[in-house]
């Protein structure tokens, strides 16, 4: 058995690829470890989203270099978003790293590592940017990675992700994905349903289908065009499965028939990821998003009308380029009017290579980046803390998922409160369970 220890940043996009890289090298006898110290491969799963998210990886590869220099034999990884971005830039930062792949060939790891164990030197395999060859040729070079799990070797045997699409072709200005994930391509009911079926049969209660717009789904399927409303339907025939969700939604692809389809079937959860990233029309038009904010107020009437218990969430993007006083004030707007039950608040960053990067300057200074970003947090937070009030007193079933970050490294330090009862306690530490 050799050993593997795996660091994961960025979305449930990546989440789910180390879990499936993780399955993949298990079969090939690889178990995994806590700490880098003790294994022989050690990848980082990274993210390109935000450049803050790219020079953390690269310190704590930093912090490998002493480890490296004195087990030469341990094979050191990059792979993911970064890998895609940087490509050699990586082994320029970080010479010691081994191996760069990126989210498109994940499939290939196991045979990467065993030629840099023979021998052969530093391994790169990356997919073709979006302008390096025809359509075609660019869509082959991105793969879905979504091999059959084997439902002993899963981190949380109740819930998963499921993949319905890879890529994204929306091209919003400040955003890196559609460019190292590749152009969007969905995959065909047939296959995300048997995986469904598969996991459900084997114990798991909760999906969460996952796309960069994953109400953008449509597969051609001869005449006809399956979309997400149409897998929701046959996903909540299936057996033993008690919940649905499905996350990123986009505000322009937020049809009726998903709405209904949310409203009626009740293993489908009424909550919805659609993110805003601005209030200002003139923001949104610079963000190439595609719609307006009155059009997004409008999807929320909508929303609230068709499913009055539903909760929405957004993402928020302060200081994106020319942002003035009066347009982050409507995204503050937007936000008290609409009362999500959650955001996501991210600081501008460019990214070299987009839309916004090569039209734009990023003139918002960061001081004044952070202070807006903490504002739209603390009206956020406030927001939130009024709508909990609402559920005390309340029952309800919830899905125990596990310990907080927090609470694990106190359990593992032997200073966890026991809030539970110890038999309750021990399922924490074991997975996840259902309770009322
Ligand atoms: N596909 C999803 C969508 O369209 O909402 C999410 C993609 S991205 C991984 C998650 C969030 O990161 C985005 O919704 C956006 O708010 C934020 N983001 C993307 N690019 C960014 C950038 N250059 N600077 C700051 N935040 C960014
Ligand atoms: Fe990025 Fe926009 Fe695609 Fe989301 S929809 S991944 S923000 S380009």
């Amino acid at each position: 058995m050799k050993r593997l220890y795996i660091d994961t940043v960025g979305c449930q996009m990546n989440v789910l690829d180390s879990e499936l890289v993780v399955a993949d090298l298990r079969s090939h006898d690889f178990e995994p470890v806590d700490r880098p110290g003790q294994a022989d491969v050690i990848l980082f799963n990274t993210c390109s989203v935000r450049q803050h998210a790219e020079e953390k990886v690269y310190s704590n590869l930093g912090r490998l270099r002493q480890l490296k220099q004195e087990n030469p034999d341990k094979v050191i990884g990059v792979i993911g978003c970064m890998a895609q971005n940087h490509q050699q830039r990586v082994f320029k930062r970080a010479p010691f790293v081994d191996l760069v792949v990126g989210p498109g060939q994940l499939h290939q790891l196991p045979e990467l590592i065993e030629k840099v164990e023979r021998g052969k030197g530093r391994q790169i395999e990356v997919s073709l940017g979006r302008k390096d060859g025809n359509r075609l040729q660019i869509l082959r070079s991105h793969e879905s990675f979504d091999p059959l799990r084997d439902p002993q070797m899963r981190p949380t045997p109740f819930q998963a992700y499921v993949r319905t699409q890879i890529g994204c072709d929306k091209f919003c200005t400040y955003c890196i994905v559609p460019s190292v994930r590749g152009p969007e391509q969905a995959r065909s009911p047939e296959e995300i349903l048997a995986e469904t079926q598969h996991l459900a049969e084997h114990g798991c209660l909760e999906i969460t289908l996952l796309g960069q717009t994953v109400n953008s789904y449509r597969y051609k399927d001869g005449e006809k065009t399956v979309r997400l409303a149409d897998l929701l339907y046959q996903m909540h025939d299936i057996d033993g499965l008690q919940r649905i969700k499905f996350v990123t939604n986009f505000p322009k692809d937020m049809t009726d028939e998903l709405l209904s389809a949310v409203r009626d079937l009740s293993k489908v959860s009424p909550y919805l990821h659609v993110p805003a990233q601005s209030g200002s029309t003139d923001v949104l038009k610079r963000m190439k998003r595609g719609y307006t904010a009155e059009e997004y107020r409008e999807m929320m009437d909508r929303i609230n009308e068709q499913i009055p218990n539903s909760a929405v969430s957004s993402d928020l993007i302060v200081g994106f380029c020319g942002e003035t006083e009066g347009e982050y004030q409507k995204t503050v707007d937007l936000v008290r009017d609409c009362r999500f039950k959650n955001s996501f608040i991210f600081k501008y960053s460019v990214r070299e290579g987009t839309k916004a990067d090569q039209l734009f300057e990023d003139d918002v200074p960061d001081d004044v980046k952070r202070r807006r970003n903490n504002e739209l947090l603390a009206l956020q937070n406030q927001i939130s803390e009024e709508d909990n009030q609402a559920f005390i007193g309340r029952s309800l079933d919830v899905l125990v998922e596990g310990l907080s970050k927090a609470a694990l490294d106190q359990a593992r330090k032997g200073t966890v409160p026991i809030l539970f009862g110890t038999k309750f306690a021990s399922r924490f530490f074991s997975g996840i369970g259902l309770a009322s």
